[in-house]
């Protein structure tokens, strides 16, 4: 690809405590790095503009933002969307919502729905303006193989993830070990992966499901696995409902969070996910060991399964960030939605703006884990040029300092009109030019995957 100038933009480098350039300009090297950012007027002068080699591009005013970091997804969940569980009555509590939805969905997964699913769930979570995905992917009746086709997705659309395989015992000893096997083979294939704006493309952790459904052998072997391969930790469920204490508890007589922290799992590349169950003591240890907490807000709303005590957990030293468990591709609506659930919960109307803040930063540690010195989040000359412009012309007054509270209350989001992924556009004018102009031809092809996938989870035994 050519070289890229962008100018006449409102671009904010940064969602908080960034700079704002009223009429600002970015020019992006064939690399895909931010080759200059600044005043329209310095970087994409009239002088410039007509010797660019490359393509110049007027934003018309509109809003300029970096690409968003999701910091927890499932892209695996994409075709369930519409789906009824099994079962004659819905599900009471969170592990009768796996049993009847999650579970026989992921049995069912082929390598055809795999691709799709993250396809179209990578699609979704460009349209809400983010280039980083975080996922959380599981298949447990196609294991080996399974992180390539979730990859292959991110590379045809040309979105940054980070995956790993949810290593599990509820399908047996076997499945378990392929699991182990498939995180391993698939970080591995990575060594020579090419790199997207001057940063990795596709990058990989170690992924296990929850404490409880692992057995201690597992999470043992999980523990030196992580060791042998340099993995920055492992990325897990902890204590999304109380079953999770409740069983492990009954195994030792420890909570999850110690029973991870016992085979090594707790480290500051570690991403422990929800954390609505944890008590004091597993608060410092989370602490003491620097892992990141996500926050999935809808999700937690949608299972009933509690709330996530933000408060708590930062007053506690926890790192926390926001994600969406397979919910949605809109992260920055999770964002909103863990600022008003904190409000909600606290009733007072003074909170939650500091755990948005702390939010944002924790989404950026989040991406340093899997993407080293990348900065991805923020902007600036040297760094990878991904980011997202907004069909959104504010009509109120818009500055560094109140930026924030147009994503909160704007839904901006849902305007993402333009993103670019390390210098290339992954979406132009709300179209994907990557996947060509058969796209409503792809539509059909997964739709009639998604119906044959439905069909086939009821024939799946559970086990
Ligand atoms: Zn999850």
């Amino acid at each position: 690809m050519g070289e890229l100038l962008l100018h006449g933009g409102l671009v904010a480098t940064q969602i908080d405590g960034g700079q704002l350039l009223e009429d600002g300009a970015i020019r992006i090297s064939a690399e895909g790095r931010i080759a200059a950012l600044g005043p329209s007027a310095e970087v994409a002068s009239d002088e410039i503009r007509a010797d660019f080699p490359g393509e110049v591009v007027d934003l018309g005013g509109r809003l300029v933002l970096p690409g968003q970091i999701n910091a927890h997804n499932h892209l695996y969940s994409a075709l369930a969307r519409g789906m009824a569980p099994l079962g004659e009555r819905p599900a009471t509590d969170f592990v009768g919502v796996l049993e009847t939805l999650w579970w026989p969905l992921d049995r069912a997964l082929d390598e055809e729905s795999v691709y799709l699913s993250a396809l179209f769930g990578l699609m979704e979570s460009a349209r809400a303006g983010v280039t980083t995905v975080v996922d959380h992917h599981a298949s447990q009746g196609f294991v080996r193989g399974s992180l390539d086709a979730v990859a292959r997705a991110a590379r045809d659309l040309g979105l940054r993830l980070s995956t790993c395989f949810e290593v599990t015992d509820r399908d047996g000893a076997e499945v378990a070990a392929a699991g182990l096997e498939e995180n391993a083979a698939f970080a591995a294939s990575l060594k020579d992966a090419s790199p997207l704006g001057g940063a990795p493309q596709i990058t990989a952790t170690l992924g296990l499901h929850a404490s409880f459904t692992l057995e201690d052998e597992t999470l043992a072997r999980a523990g030196r696995l992580v060791d042998e391969l340099g993995l920055p930790g492992v990325h897990v469920h902890l204590s999304e409902d109380r079953a999770d204490a409740e069983d492990a508890l009954r195994r030792g007589g420890v909570r999850p969070t110690q029973r991870l922290d016992a085979h090594g799992l707790l480290r500051p590349g570690s991403l422990t996910i929800h954390g609505l169950w944890v008590d004091e003591a597993e608060i410092a240890l989370l602490a003491e060991r620097g892992c990141l907490l996500v926050t999935n807000p809808s999700s937690n709303m949608n299972n009933g399964v509690g709330r996530c005590d933000l408060a708590r957990l930062r007053a506690g030293g926890v790192r926390v960030a926001v994600g969406t468990d397979g919910m949605s591709g809109d992260v920055l609506n999770s964002l909103a939605l863990a600022y008003f659930a904190r409000r909600d919960a606290a009733r007072d109307p003074s909170v939650g703006w500091d755990d948005a803040l702390a939010l944002l930063a924790g989404n950026r540690a989040v991406a340093e884990v899997f993407f080293p010195g990348a900065q991805l989040g923020t902007l600036r000359t040297g760094g990878p040029a991904d980011l997202v412009v907004m069909d959104y012309l504010p009509f109120t007054p818009l500055n560094a300092g109140n930026l924030l509270g147009h994503v909160l209350y704007g839904g901006l989001a849902s305007r993402t009109r333009d993103v670019i992924c390390g210098g290339r556009y992954v979406l132009r004018e709300g179209r994907f030019p990557q996947l060509g102009e058969d796209f409503a031809e792809l539509s059909r092809r997964t739709q009639l995957a998604a119906q044959s996938l439905w069909d086939r989870r009821a024939l799946k035994p559970n086990t």
